[in-house]
């Protein structure tokens, strides 16, 4: 095994979701540093891995870590994991990485699975641009200005929500880019009760807000790009059609944007080009 930290991702439910080079990495490395040693342990019993665990979390102090990095500076091995995917991603690391790499060490990641990139690859939403959000802030009026940043952003967006927050922040999605505004939430995946739904968020929202089982688990939410033409309802779309037969199309197309917190810009080329 070569001297080096290796960034090495777990499943994010379905125990099957690992690796073959995972498991022969986790069995070869001196050491394993885990977020959570007594979480991690299922795993390893698991697939037999009986390397040391050492903790290693977003609270441990710089010592921790420095001891991580001069271990692998004097030739050891050491993997990271994290409770669930792939370390760094909305997960301690960062640090660590760089300072095995300021040291001139090795970071050798090893691909695997990842909450975001598994729902975006079946929300049906455009995937040939994306940005990465994470947790928003837990304080709304914080929240309501970073999503209002992603709106000006205009791509898909992808944001990890925990289940007491969800109707929040569907709340705060729809006051921010309107209630026609597409979103995919992506529940559980992977695991026994995985649910992906794509819908306006109002729709989406109330939905949530009526079966109590729809706000349990892990969840992903997946905002659209605002500049999809189909983020129009077929109501706004009726609208826009009544408004500009009586009025110029700009400003039917002003009022509707305002209406379903749209681009105007856009709604305007609609029209024009219909
Ligand atoms: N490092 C992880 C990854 O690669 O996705 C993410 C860790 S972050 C601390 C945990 C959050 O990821 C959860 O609160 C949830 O938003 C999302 N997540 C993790 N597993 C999930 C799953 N099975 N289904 C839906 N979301 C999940």
């Amino acid at each position: 095994m070569k001297a080096a930290l290796y960034i090495v991702p777990t499943p994010i439910g379905n125990t099957g979701d690992i690796t073959l080079r995972a498991i022969e990495t986790l069995k070869a490395v001196d050491l394993i540093a885990a977020e959570d040693t007594r979480h991690s342990r299922t795993l390893m019993a698991q697939y037999d891995i009986s390397t040391p665990l050492i903790s290693f979390h977003e609270y441990s102090d710089t010592h921790v870590m420095d001891r991580l990095v001069s271990r692998v500076d004097a030739g050891e091995s050491i993997a990271l994991i994290s409770d669930a995917g792939t370390p760094l991603i909305s997960d301690p690391g960062y640090a660590l990485v760089r300072g095995v790499q300021n040291k001139g060490g090795l970071v050798i990641p090893l691909p695997g699975a990842c909450a975001a990139i598994t729902a975006l690859s079946a929300a049906g939403l455009p995937t040939h641009h994306f940005h990465f959000e994470g947790f928003l802030s837990a304080k709304r009026v914080a929240r309501v200005k970073r999503l209002e940043a992603l709106k000006a952003l205009g791509t898909t967006a992808v944001l990890y929500e925990a289940p007491h927050r969800i109707v929040d922040l569907l709340t705060d999605m729809m006051s921010v880019f309107g209630e026609a505004h597409e979103v995919c939430i992506a529940r559980e995946l992977t695991k026994t009760f995985e649910t992906i739904r794509r819908a306006p968020v109002s729709e989406i929202r109330e939905w949530v807000l009526s079966d109590s089982n729809q706000q349990r688990g892990e969840f992903v939410v997946i905002s659209a790009a605002v500049t999809q033409s189909t983020s129009l309802s077929a109501e706004g779309r009726a609208l826009l059609e009544r408004l500009a037969s009586e009025l110029p199309p700009r400003k039917a197309a002003q009022i509707v944007a305002d209406h379903y917190g749209l681009k105007s810009r856009e709604l305007y080329q609609q029209l024009i080009s219909d």
